[in-house]
């Protein structure tokens, strides 16, 4: 194996971290670049029940918490930089983070998705600093009405989440939900949640204490005055540090096994931390065998 083979990983949420413990077992030690926090998405998890180990599931938080020690515990250094840009040139990347630029011979993209911007409504000036994608800013919140716009999972489980200190309700623009038939039950089980399903926000007025969405529903409109506004409406892969070239060369990098896309960024229809650490193992395992000139 070439100790000069530099392995890089952009992003250390479940599956960045999976892919560098198992690079690590390997006796290759990457640099692992991560500008939020470790753990990545997973904090925004309510409860996860899927994960195997936790009998009862565990908070993602909480969850992020061991996998942080986890990586403590095997020696994997982590980089708190943000990656500005990658390119390949001669045989190499070429990243340019926040504090360094560096090359290595081979990277693996863990940098998850970016929420897809709440679009369709107008949006009055006073409004913006009262409208989240992430339920970081909210989870100290206690005794608001806080609107959650979405109809899927991530919306399902921030009204779980929130509602245990606040009263939510869920706007669905469509007339069922795509979230699990579990979450949809708990949700309806709560007093504090509330879903309101074919209602569109046609409008979003910033007042001085909050926020009055103006909606649209088959029986008229209305309008709802709420605290915050907790956007849920879709993510999309993160990867807008690759420079335009490199975009277009990605595919015949994959097959070559210099560049390894794991986790969520993949544009796949499954995104779940389960599959993110699968996908983490397996990329570290293909550069192993890649690097010992015994790919499988
Ligand atoms: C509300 C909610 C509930 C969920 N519940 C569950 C559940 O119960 N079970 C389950 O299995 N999954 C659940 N998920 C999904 C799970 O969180 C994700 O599938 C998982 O976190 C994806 O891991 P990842 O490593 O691919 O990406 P992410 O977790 O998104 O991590 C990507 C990391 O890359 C970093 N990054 C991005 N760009 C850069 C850059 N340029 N430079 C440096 N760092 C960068 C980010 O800061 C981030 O830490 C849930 C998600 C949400 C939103």
């Amino acid at each position: 194996m070439s100790p000069e083979v530099k392995v890089a990983i952009v992003g250390a949420g479940p599956a960045g971290i999976a892919a560098a413990m198992q690079l690590k077992r390997s006796g290759i030690a990457p640099l692992l670049f991560e500008y939020g926090r470790v753990g990545g998405l997973l904090h925004n998890a309510n409860l996860v029940e899927n994960y195997p180990g936790f009998p009862y599931g565990i908070g993602g938080a909480e969850l992020a918490a061991l996998f942080r020690k986890q990586l403590e515990h095997v020696g994997v250094e982590i980089c708190c930089e943000e990656v500005l840009t990658l390119d390949h040139t001669g045989g190499d990347f070429i990243i340019e983070t926040t504090g360094r630029m560096v090359t290595a011979g081979i990277v693996v993209l863990a940098s998850g998705t970016k929420p897809q911007k709440f679009t369709g409504s107008e949006i009055t000036e006073g409004a913006t600093g009262k409208i989240f994608y992430d339920i970081d800013p909210l989870r100290e919140r206690t005794g608001m009405m806080i609107a959650i716009v979405g109809a899927g999972d991530a919306a399902f489980d921030y009204a779980l989440n929130l509602a245990q200190k606040n009263r939510a309700v869920i706007i669905n623009r469509g007339s069922t939900s795509r979230a699990l038939p579990l979450l949809q039950q708990r949700a309806q089980a709560s007093p504090r949640i509330e879903e309101r399903t074919e209602t569109r926000i046609e409008k979003i007025e910033g007042t001085g204490e909050g926020l009055v969405l103006h909606l649209a529903a088959p029986g008229g409109k209305g309008s709802l005055s709420v605290d915050s506004l907790l956007v849920a409406t879709g993510r999309g892969p993160r990867l807008d540090y690759l420079v335009s070239g490199l975009c277009s060369r990605v595919g015949r990098l994959q097959a070559e096994g210099a560049l390894h896309l794991v986790g969520d960024v993949r544009q796949g229809e499954y995104r779940q931390a389960t599959i993110a650490v699968g996908d983490g193992v397996r990329a570290a395992m293909q550069i192993f065998h890649g690097l010992r000139g015994n790919a499988r």
